[in-house]
């Protein structure tokens, strides 16, 4: 019996805190913390158990410590912005309290995507005993453990992975983002990077691109962008030659993100409007739908995984474990879509396994360093049932 600590009420919390809601035995107490406090009761209001809320600035440590003090939870998800992920760490470490996130730490000035300063946090967090896991959503998340699965149980060597996201999601909007507008698109904007033999290759903005037919989706388009998770597994997988990542668009969003970007509004830079200073990526988000209300609209399947090759038994082998997930069963299930969806379910059955001791350790933790068979084990039940499709070696299906 435990007391859970979310912080952010956005899509992805809303998911979180349903899920924590359904598993009583594990999550006994449950508050909802966030910068506005109302999303905070809009959330509690659809649940039938009562959880408690709270309002709190994450961008500030005292406010954080206060709260955690107050509430005493046994885990903290940090569901809030990757903006916040060094102050929440830095309060969960002054109160010993186990912190779990599923984004890596984001500069609100500048756009990096790295672990650098979350990873500054093992030395502190290792002499306090406290563990943190990082990037416990889908992706990353769930593909990191797909990859240290396939490690431990699939393969003697992997040499080279490539994750594949698809969402066949239509919300009937011209144009919205998933996740968070301005993480969605400082993400698609930047230069695309994957790594090879030890090294980081750049591409221009999605340059590359590739068609795979997915299963429960068919026939779609995907881009290589650089993703967070291949900077951990690039060092946690051994033995591994490449990394790649790649994403589907259609064709009608990348002709919209690319008029807003050849006219300026993806920049972060912030420009003066009479006598404010904005952002134009802010004002942008502030414009377009809020991700959280694109649940009730969204018809489709998304299908996220990685393909992984390599040796087994002397032999060549290729796999494609991968998970697909319907938008509409999610919105009755939990009031969401299925890209909050699939960030959640990990998130709560990481925070499940660090509660019940099942992944320990002392220190910062990217969850491909974690055990992954108790994950696999429970993260069917939990929503997001997984498959290994066994393909053939000799055909690179991204050729
Ligand atoms: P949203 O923008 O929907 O929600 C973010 C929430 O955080 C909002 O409720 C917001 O509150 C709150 N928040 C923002 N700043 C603060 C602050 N200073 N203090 C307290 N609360 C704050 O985002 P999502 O739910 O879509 O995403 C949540 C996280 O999940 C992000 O970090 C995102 O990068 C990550 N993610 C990870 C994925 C994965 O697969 N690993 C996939 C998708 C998302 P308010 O509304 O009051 O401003």
């Amino acid at each position: 019996m435990s007391k859970v600590l979310i912080v952010g009420a956005g899509g992805v919390g809303g998911v979180v805190t349903h899920k924590c809601a359904q598993h009583p035995e594990v999550f006994s107490e449950i508050c909802l913390a966030s910068r506005n406090q109302d999303k905070c009761r809009a959330i509690a209001a659809q649940l039938d158990r009562p959880i408690q809320t709270a309002q709190v600035d994450a961008d500030d440590v005292e406010a954080l410590v206060a709260l955690i003090e107050s509430f005493q939870p046994d885990v903290l998800i940090h569901v809030a912005l990757p903006y916040q992920d060094l102050t929440i760490m830095e309060a969960c470490l002054r109160t010993g309290v186990p912190y779990l996130d599923t984004a890596n730490y984001e500069h609100p000035d500048e756009a990096k995507f790295e672990y650098k300063e979350q990873w500054a946090f093992q030395d502190r967090y290792a002499e306090a005993g406290n563990m943190a896991t990082l990037g416990c959503g889908f992706d990353p998340g769930m593909t990191n453990i797909y990859c240290a699965y396939a490690q431990k149980n699939l393969f003697d060597e992997i040499h080279h992975i490539d994750i594949l996201d698809a969402n066949g999601g239509d919300h009937g909007y011209p144009f919205a983002t998933n996740f968070n507008p301005e993480i969605n698109i400082r993400e698609i904007t930047a230069k695309g990077r994957y790594w090879e033999e030890g090294e980081w290759k750049e591409t221009d903005p999605l340059a590359v691109k590739r068609t795979f037919d997915f299963d429960g989706i068919g026939e779609k388009d995907l881009y290589l962008l650089y993703h967070e998770e291949m900077e951990s597994l690039c060092q946690n997988i051994k033995g591994l030659k490449r990394i790649r990542f790649w994403m589907t668009f259609s064709d009608k969003y990348i002709t919209h993100l690319k008029v807003l970007e050849n006219v300026g509004m993806t920049s972060i830079e912030p420009i003066k409007v009479g006598n404010a200073e904005i952002a134009p990526l802010e004002f942008l988000k502030a414009v377009l739908p809020d991700p959280a209300s694109l649940g009730p609209r969204t018809k489709g399947k998304t299908n996220i995984g990685i393909i992984a090759d390599g040796i087994k038994d002397g032999k060549r082998r290729k796999v494609h474990i991968y998970n697909i997930c319907d938008h509409e069963a999610c919105y009755r299930e939990v009031q969401s879509q299925a890209i909050s969806y699939t960030t959640g379910v990990p998130a709560v059955t990481g925070a499940m396994l660090m509660l019940e001791g099942i992944w320990k350790g002392a220190g910062v933790f990217n969850v491909e360093q974690l055990d992954p068979d108790p994950f696999m084990d429970r993260i069917g039940d939990m929503g997001l049932p997984w498959q290994v499709v066994e393909l053939d070696p000799d055909h690179d299906p991204l050729a």
